[in-house]
């Protein structure tokens, strides 16, 4: 099945005239090592991948440059996590002294791969913002970001491993 969503709305509230620096959650800010286990295993555990997103710990590189990006940008992520992890991820930012939104995430029936999604969000939010910078640590959602016209970066700090990129380009699940 093809989900095929309504783009994100405009990012409420922040400073019109401020740009927006828009960043990936895991591999960016989020170390996401310790739970990739579930899905090497077969079946693959989805839901436990999700869950156990709570204990990640923080890189610190790239809270570094959040930390950052906040003194002049306005701050907006942009995760393929799907919606219904919006709770536990918006606690796991607080918990870790970060700004819990805006937090852009897939809608619950959206499978597709990560970075179609991130271009129409991306499509949209330059409407009425400026877009200043995009960090991501997926190389095929960097290409495709890069193709499409937008200022993005690859983060190396957590290597993209063969396991997501599988998942990703296969099952569209994170
Ligand atoms: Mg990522």
């Amino acid at each position: 099945m093809t989900a095929a969503p309504d783009p994100a709305p405009p990012v409420a509230g922040g400073d019109p005239a401020r740009p927006v620096a828009i960043f990936d959650v895991d591999g960016v800010l989020a170390d996401v090592t310790h739970r990739l286990h579930h899905l090497r295993a077969r079946p693959q555990r989805w839901e436990r991948f999700f869950t156990e997103a709570d204990r990640d710990p923080l890189l610190d590189e790239g809270a570094a440059r959040l930390r950052a990006a906040l003194a002049d940008h306005d701050v907006v992520y942009l995760t393929g996590r799907p919606e219904r992890t919006r709770r536990l991820t918006e606690r796991w930012l607080a918990h870790h002294g970060l700004p819990t939104g805006p937090l852009i995430m897939r809608d619950d029936l959206d499978h597709r791969p990560a970075r179609y999604m991130k271009r129409e969000v991306l499509r949209g939010l330059a409407a009425t913002r400026e877009i200043a910078s995009v960090l991501d640590d997926d190389p095929s959602v960097v290409d495709l970001l890069e193709a499409d016209g937008w200022p993005v970066e690859l983060a190396t700090w957590l290597p993209h491993t063969r396991t997501l990129q599988r998942a990703q380009e296969r099952d569209g699940r994170t």
